[in-house]
């Protein structure tokens, strides 16, 4: 009777058993030997031979690294998503491999330039002028794409694409826009902003140094900008400078032959050190009227522009921050400490909790700025709130991820300590978080605080 059972058993067996498996470990080892050997251990070291082959042998499938964690990216139709992928693999393939190096020596890629101009996406939200005419939802998306991989890189586009771009397609004459935009969509003509001012930073709307007067020979610019970007190699700068006469703020395309324009390169940063800032001088710099943008009359129409490129900066400390979180948490899954991936830690998962809470909030927060940007509803306040916001989040995001790093977080190879450096910069430009407090402030306490 024991014998038709032992049959039975093995029968039951067999049909759990894989034979092309079988057959291949068959050629490795002598599989009757190991019949032998195995069945002569008893229960206890069976159970810790099959813990030890579970630990060491069978690799443990782990989740997909998403740091879009409510799937806002379904929002998107097919061919922004098309778009929004295709940026990211130019970022990945054209940009990743070479970032490191330039951030380190303080440069600029300059032969990404035409690559990027390929793109045709310069001028994102502007109609006409061989631009793209996407929504500012897609403007945003893009921007967090560019920092997701380099700060620097979207910032340059930001500067390029955001306030110059953006200021002649706003105040522009109809020749200024015909002569600049389409070029500068192909990235042929590259430009600056020039509003800050050695002297002159948060308090820039009301005031500025920076002189102009009309004369018979056309309005002649004095006075200093400093930070600005792509200035060392740009064609064309917007300078923002009081008149004179009215002592009222307007916008001029300077050109970079102009003998009055001189610039010089800010050396020493510490944070998005592949853009180039300049300090500019403009001594009895001439400027034809036909360079001067009619529609800009006041501070207010500078202001028109600041409110657009704002919102975009709110969504580039996203991308800075997913950047960081996705290169730390791939970290945390392969490195090991005490015999387990670091990620398997209770302490370390509560960072990385942290830091896709806020990445979801920041996300959930610049969608719907989007959403109000293209249905016409942006409000000062609506770009200053996401801007304060999402670089606070950014600066302890950056900093989650380099702590979860260990000494490798401070090390530019492992991807992180050039985002925990940048994210100072976002953190300060565009209006500080005091600046944009304020505007908030004001919008609900009816109570201006400036000074
Ligand atoms: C990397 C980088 C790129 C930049 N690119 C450009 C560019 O392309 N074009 C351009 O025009 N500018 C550019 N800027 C300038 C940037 O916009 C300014 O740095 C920013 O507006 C702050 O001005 P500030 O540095 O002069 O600081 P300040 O205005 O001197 O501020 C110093 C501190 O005082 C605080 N503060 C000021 N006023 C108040 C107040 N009323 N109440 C409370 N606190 C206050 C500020 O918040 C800050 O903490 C860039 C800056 C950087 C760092």
């Amino acid at each position: 009777m024991s014998i038709f059972k032992d049959i039975r058993g093995a029968l039951e067996l067999l049909k759990q058993v894989d034979l092309k498996q079988l057959s291949a470990l068959s050629r490795k080892v002598d599989l009757g030997a190991a019949m032998q050997q195995l069945s002569r251990m008893d229960e206890k070291q069976l159970q810790g031979l099959m813990k030890m082959l579970n630990s060491s042998g069978g690799k443990k499938e782990l989740p997909e690294i998403n740091p879009d964690f409510y799937e806002l990216s379904d929002k998107l139709t097919p061919e922004q998503r098309a778009l929004q992928l295709k940026v990211r693999d130019f970022m990945e393939t054209e940009v990743a491999p070479v970032v490191n190096d330039f951030w380190l020596r303080d440069e600029f890629p300059y032969e990404l330039i035409p690559k990027m101009g390929q793109l045709r996406l310069a001028g994102i939200t502007y109609q006409g002028y061989d631009c793209p005419d996407l929504p500012f939802l897609m403007e945003g998306v893009l921007a967090m794409e560019m920092a997701r991989v380099d700060s620097s890189i979207a910032t340059f586009f930001g500067v390029q694409s955001g306030l110059t771009m953006g200021s002649i397609y706003y105040c522009g004459s109809e020749e200024q826009k015909q002569e600049w935009l389409p070029a500068m969509n192909r990235m042929e003509k590259i430009g600056a902003f020039g509003l800050t001012e050695p002297e002159v930073g948060s308090g820039a709307a009301g005031g500025l140094t920076t002189t102009c007067k009309l004369t018979a020979d056309g309005w002649v610019l004095n006075g200093q900008k400093k930070w600005i970007g792509n200035a060392t190699f740009a064609d064309v700068i917007v300078i923002w400078a009081r008149d004179e006469a009215d002592g009222e703020v307007k916008g001029f395309l300077v050109r970079k032959d102009n003998p009055g324009f001189k610039v010089e390169k800010i050396r020493g940063k510490m944070a998005l050190r592949i853009v180039q800032n300049g300090l500019i001088t403009l001594t009895n710099c001439v400027v034809e009227e036909k360079d001067r943008l009619p529609h800009a009359r006041s501070f207010k129409d500078t202001a028109n522009v600041l409110r657009m490129t704002r919102a975009g900066v709110a969504w580039m400390a996203v991308g800075c921050a997913r950047g960081a979180y996705e290169n730390a948490l791939a970290y945390t899954q392969t490195r090991k400490q005490f015999g387990k991936p670091i990620a398997s830690f209770q302490l370390i998962q509560n960072h990385l909790v942290e830091m896709i809470s806020n990445l979801t909030a920041m996300q959930t927060l610049v969608f719907r700025l989007s959403e109000l940007q293209d249905l016409g509803q942006l409000k000062d306040e609506h770009a200053s709130l996401a801007k304060v916001f999402c670089t606070l989040r950014t600066r302890d995001i950056v900093r989650g991820a380099r702590e979860v790093m260990g000494g490798n977080g401070i090390l530019l190879d492992y991807n992180v300590a050039r985002f925990v450096a940048d994210a100072e910069a976002i953190y300060s430009y565009e209006g500080t978080k005091e600046i944009n407090t304020l505007i908030v402030g004001r919008s609900i306490t009816g109570f201006s605080a400036f000074v």
